[in-house]
């Protein structure tokens, strides 16, 4: 059944010149990255990701958020970009414009070779002062110590990432809601489809006449707003998505 799915998938890509993949955290899990629901169940899984993601948390236990960030900064350096990550930088050698919306603060897509790359939540790899908002470096041996570093303000430096009940950067989202107006066709790519505004992108492509095709292991809550849905596993589905559709492995032949 996947089969037939996945050859009218191909047949869209085919046809598309703009082209949005909209990634979420299991686009990485295949490189060692838990999502959010894997976190639960690992090293972390006394505490709620999305208790440690927000302000509040930060003033509760600012030592525990900066180990916690820490920690999965680590990750993310020692992690590689999955054949996943490596089918979406391949679409840009066949189809005019592709861009990457990405849920994620990790740089995977970047490393795998996608070009334009959205964050919509921030940068695990960037920091700033709480107070002042704007990007600073972090000194030495910082990462890892047991709590922030100061800015010379005084305040404490956090990640440069959007924690729940933050706004998204603003220039990111428009020109998010920009693609998602003009695009064809959006690749909604692991993620759950709960956290807004993000998850209200694949809701534009479709009000402006655009098609989603979701690739999850499971139904989301944006199943339902999908014209085609592909069960399994990104790294799996995509490069035979890529493959079927240009007639070779990623990275190809352009057509
Ligand atoms: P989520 O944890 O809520 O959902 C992950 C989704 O990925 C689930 O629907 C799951 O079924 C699916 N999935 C799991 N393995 C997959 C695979 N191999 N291929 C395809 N899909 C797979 O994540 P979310 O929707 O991105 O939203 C929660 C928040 O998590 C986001 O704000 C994001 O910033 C944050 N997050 C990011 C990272 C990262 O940067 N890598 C990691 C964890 C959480």
């Amino acid at each position: 059944m996947n089969e037939e799915r996945l050859r009218q998938a191909a047949h869209h890509l085919l046809e598309v010149e703009r082209l949005v993949v909209f990634t979420g955290a299991g686009a990485s899990a295949e490189s060692g990255i838990p999502t959010f629901r894997d976190a639960r169940t690992g090293l972390w899984a006394r505490y709620d990701p999305s208790e440690l993601a927000t302000r509040s948390g930060f003033f509760r236990d600012p030592g525990l958020v900066w180990r916690w960030y820490a920690w999965r900064r680590r990750l993310v350096e020692e992690a590689s970009p999955n054949p996943g990550h490596q089918a979406i930088a391949a679409l840009e050698r066949h189809i005019g414009q592709v861009t990457v919306i990405t849920q994620n603060i990790d740089d995977l897509h970047q490393r795998a070779g996608s070009r334009e790359v959205l964050h919509l939540h921030g940068s695990l790899l960037q920091y700033k002062c709480f107070e002042e908002d704007a990007p600073r470096l972090l000194p030495e041996g910082a990462l890892e110590a047991d709590k922030p570093p100061r800015c010379t303000c005084g305040a404490p430096l956090r990640p440069d990432v959007v924690w729940f009940g933050e706004a998204v950067p603003r220039e990111a989202w428009r020109q998010a809601l920009e693609c998602c107006q003009e695009c064809e066709l959006m690749l909604v790519v692991g993620t759950s489809g709960v956290v807004q505004p993000a998850a209200s992108l694949p809701y534009v492509v479709k009000g402006y006449g655009g098609k989603v095709i979701e690739v999850n292991p499971e139904e989301t809550d944006l199943t339902q707003v999908s014209d085609l849905f592909l069960a399994g596993r990104a790294g799996e589905i995509l490069p035979r998505l890529v493959e079927i559709a240009f007639d070779g492995r990623p990275g190809g032949e352009d057509r």
